[in-house]
């Protein structure tokens, strides 16, 4: 590519949210934080890259993510940093060095982040995207798994999303782990020389990781491994139990996916997926579970967590694949046109003042003709508009006109924001008479 082409083309796997599509997000991020408040989860704002070894000790080193995914770079002083691929680690180190887990338990975050992860581009996957995500810390009770998983779904159904399912599964503790991962190597042993190059080499490692592994052959062999709900422990079964009992009282659906594991090291027990048939190949908007052991891994005292991110652009997918359509933002109010420079003048402070009283409103500031303003009040989409000239100005009173009906009527200057707020309310009762109200 040559260098001026450069300059006007993103790179590849980046996306602009352009000003027709902001509200979008705008609007599921608030109802995402807001839904999360009312399980009494507080934002958190972590920083966009992080020391490399935080999410090699808690992603994993033997993760995709890590191994392959990251943007890694280094600072002046030869310092290894990456922009982060996920949002939990920076969140846990913030809470840990922010004593946040020092107060009363449970202490629950939620974020927004963007993040960074090198793969290849394609539906559903970016170098760059973003996720919202909730994090819960000293909760250790099934009670808990049921409250997060809660949190998601209740986003989703507020959205009015359709055919999701809600995957579960328990991966156990490090203590059942250690049988299960035996069961793995000698099973996955007797197909080695079909397996992945990367396969093989986490094969003594990291086992589970195998499951994980998208090349074709590799995934064929996975469908007959082992799975982990026949090793887990009498404890981690009660609480995979009491998890879906929980679920089930909330009025929470959900199948048991035996073959989740998830793709970060971290997890523990309670692992879960939201699984949509509208994202094609990349099927899962929403990822969590439990991570009892991260905290002391970096550094704090043992402390159960869990938690969930969901990734934003994918649920935008689903959205629009669904035709659901979010709330479009406040269009303008009122076009205050003018003819002359003192009438110019006059419809700036006429929009000042409107604007103080939270009024969308605009002015000429081009310098165009009034034939060229009123097009531009069209194009717009202004719901009034008005004129003002040399006899306006003197007698402080303009004909404030409908753009809807064509209707006009007088409007004495200081009775304006009456005259706005009045269209506003009558255009909110046509709104409400259009919908049809069923009881
Ligand atoms: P996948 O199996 O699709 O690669 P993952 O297991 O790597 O997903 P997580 O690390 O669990 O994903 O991240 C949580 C969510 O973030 C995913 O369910 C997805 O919605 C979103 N996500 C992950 N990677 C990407 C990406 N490269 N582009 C867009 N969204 C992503
Ligand atoms: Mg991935």
């Amino acid at each position: 590519m040559n260098k001026m082409k450069l300059l006007t083309k993103a790179p590849r796997g980046t996306q602009d949210t352009l000003p027709s599509e902001s509200h979008k997000w705008q609007f599921i991020e608030n109802l995402a934080l807001d839904t999360a408040r009312l399980y009494g989860f507080r934002e958190i704002r972590v920083p966009t890259f992080e020391h490399t070894e935080l999410f090699k000790r808690s992603v994993g080193d033997t993760t995709d993510v890590v191994q392959k995914e990251m943007f890694t770079f280094e600072d002046r002083g030869g310092r290894s940093l990456s922009l982060r691929p996920e949002g939990t680690a920076g969140t846990v180190r913030a809470a840990l060095e922010n004593g946040l887990l020092g107060d009363a338990l449970p202490v629950k975050l939620s974020y927004v982040v963007s993040c960074f992860r090198n793969e290849r581009p394609q539906a559903g996957r970016f170098k760059e995207f973003h996720q919202f995500g909730v994090e819960m810390f000293g909760a250790a009770a099934p009670g808990a798994d049921a409250e997060v998983i809660g949190v998601a779904n209740d986003i989703f159904e507020q959205l009015g999303i359709q055919n999701l399912e809600l995957q579960i599964n328990s991966i156990g503790c490090p203590e059942c782990r250690a049988k299960y991962q035996q069961a793995l190597k000698d099973y996955f042993s007797a197909h080695l020389g079909t397996l992945c190059g990367t396969c093989e080499e986490r094969l003594e490692k990291n086992p589970m990781r195998l499951l994980d592994c998208k090349v074709p052959e590799c995934a064929e062999i996975a469908k007959d491994a082992p799975v982990i709900l026949d090793y887990i422990c009498n404890d981690c079964r009660k609480h995979f139990e009491l998890t879906k009992v929980n679920l089930q009282a909330m009025g929470i659906a959900f199948v048991v996916n035996p073959r989740i594991v998830r793709g970060l090291d971290y997890y523990t027990r309670t692992v879960f997926e939201f699984v949509s048939n509208d994202l094609g190949a990349q099927s899962t908007v929403c990822g969590g579970g439990r991570y009892d052991g991260l905290v002391e891994t970096l550094g704090g005292k043992p402390t159960p967590a869990l938690g969930f991110a969901m990734g934003l652009e994918r649920l935008l997918m689903i959205l629009d694949k669904q035709g659901i359509e979010l709330p479009s933002p406040q269009s303008c109010d009122l076009y205050i046109a003018s003819i002359g420079e003192e009438a110019a003048l006059k419809a700036a402070q006429l929009t000042s003042l409107l604007r103080k009283e939270g009024f969308f409103v605009e002015f000429d500031t081009v310098g165009r003709s009034l034939k060229a303003q009123m097009k531009y009040a069209d194009k717009l989409g202004a719901k009034l508009s008005m004129v003002i000239g040399d006899d306006e100005v003197s007698s402080c009173k303009a004909k404030l006109k409908d753009m809807g009906d064509g209707e006009t009527k007088e409007v004495e200057f200081k009775d304006l924001p009456e005259a706005v707020y009045q269209k506003h309310l009558k255009d909110l009762a046509d709104e409400v008479t259009d919908e049809e109200i069923q009881f």
